[in-house]
């Protein structure tokens, strides 16, 4: 029942086309983040879940009954959004109180469900603190509280975190998640931030410019991005693509790295995808991927380097053949010195430039 079908789905404003023919499956229970740059359509995309907006053409379905002219107050979805909606003038227990109450829930059920939900989003202590006291981050908690109260078999959020400081988020990030295991909610989740839709999500829908560009888990849409959006979105920093073209002999692939620059040796099977491929290539890898070795790979001089905590970050090369490597601990290069470095085969991913679409 709670399973959410797009089926064809498209919003227009005008002649502007936000949302292009979205297709997308939501399991019953499941985590679902909608995740992409501003401007993408995933507010678009979530507000016609939510029944606010009308799509212009498509479906969306609600197990197998079709939403079209459901109002929104009859569709069972919770809803917050990235402006905490309570009542101040009244207390945490009166705002977390205030749906089941309208619903005419009896007092001892009231108290026994605010008593959970407070205790699960850490209000506890705060019941009967005025809620125009409080902080912003406590007022986000406590909007998120107001709708999960409900118990909605449908949660949908919208950038709900992107106001609260950063420590709070990543608390906040770990209460969500408990909150939809407890509740066994379908959940869908908009954010332009990866962290979230990595730690949170069973699986990730990427989109960009209105389209759908990938659904995978967080690992799936990490290791193998679709396409070089995708391959570029995810990750911080995110993949490295170098210009190359198959070899003339089929046994590999010239990368594009400057004088400098050595081209890397190819896997078999990798070898064998590029005899399809006609045109440039994009080879792609991890900047986490990357191993300093001897010789064998990538060679180009280090123009910077980054020491983040445990983190290194090794900028390499200049403009197109720019890459990063990033290493766990402090490795021992330094400018104007040359690094070579290498991702292991299997990581390897090669994109069709023209398209942007994975090889493999
Ligand atoms: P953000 O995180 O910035 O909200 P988003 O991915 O959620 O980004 P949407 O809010 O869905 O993006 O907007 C998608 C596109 O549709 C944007 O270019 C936006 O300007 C446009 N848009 C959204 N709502 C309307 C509207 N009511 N009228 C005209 N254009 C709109």
């Amino acid at each position: 029942m709670s399973a959410i079908h797009l089926q064809n789905l498209v919003k227009t404003f005008g002649d502007f086309n936000a949302l292009k023919t979205m297709d997308l499956a939501i399991a019953d229970g499941e985590f679902m983040a909608l995740l992409g740059p501003s401007g993408c359509g995933k507010s678009t995309t979530m507000n016609m879940i939510a029944g606010m907006e009308q799509p212009t053409s498509g479906k969306i379905l609600f197990g197998d009954r079709d939403m079209a002219g459901v109002p929104m107050g009859r569709r069972g979805v919770g809803f917050v959004f990235q402006n905490y909606a309570i009542f101040t003038h009244m207390t945490v227990r009166q705002n977390l109180a205030y749906g089941p109450r309208m619903r005419g829930a009896a007092k001892a059920e009231i108290d026994r469900r605010v008593g959970t939900i407070a205790e699960m989003l850490q209000l506890t202590p705060l019941l009967d603190r005025k809620a125009d006291r409080l902080s912003v981050n406590i007022l986000q908690r406590v909007a998120i509280g107001r709708s999960a109260i409900m118990e909605p078999a449908i949660f949908l959020l919208d950038e709900p975190l992107s106001n609260v400081d950063a420590a709070f988020r990543a608390v906040m990030r770990t209460e969500l998640k408990q909150l939809q295991r407890q509740f066994r909610q379908t959940m869908v989740y908009v954010t332009h931030d990866q962290l979230e839709a990595m730690t949170m999500a069973d699986r990730i829908a990427v989109m960009d410019h209105g389209v759908l560009q990938q659904v995978g888990t967080p690992l799936e849409v990490y290791n193998n991005p679709a396409n070089v959006f995708v391959a570029r979105f995810i990750g911080a920093p995110g993949m490295n693509l170098l210009k190359g073209r198959p070899a003339e002999s089929d046994r590999g692939l010239v990368v594009d790295l400057g004088p400098l620059g050595v081209t890397p040796p190819l896997p078999d099977e990798l070898a064998a995808a590029l005899r399809g491929v006609r045109g440039d290539v994009l080879y792609g890898f991890r900047p986490e991927q990357a191993m300093l070795v001897e010789n064998g790979g990538i060679s180009m001089p280090v123009t910077f380097v980054e020491r983040i905590g445990a983190r290194t970050i090794v900028h390499l090369g200049q403009g197109e053949n720019a890459v990063k490597a990033v290493f766990d601990n402090d490795v021992g290069v330094s400018i104007e010195q040359a690094a070579t470095i290498a991702p292991p085969a299997p990581s390897v991913r090669i994109f069709d430039a023209a398209t942007g679409v994975a090889v493999n």
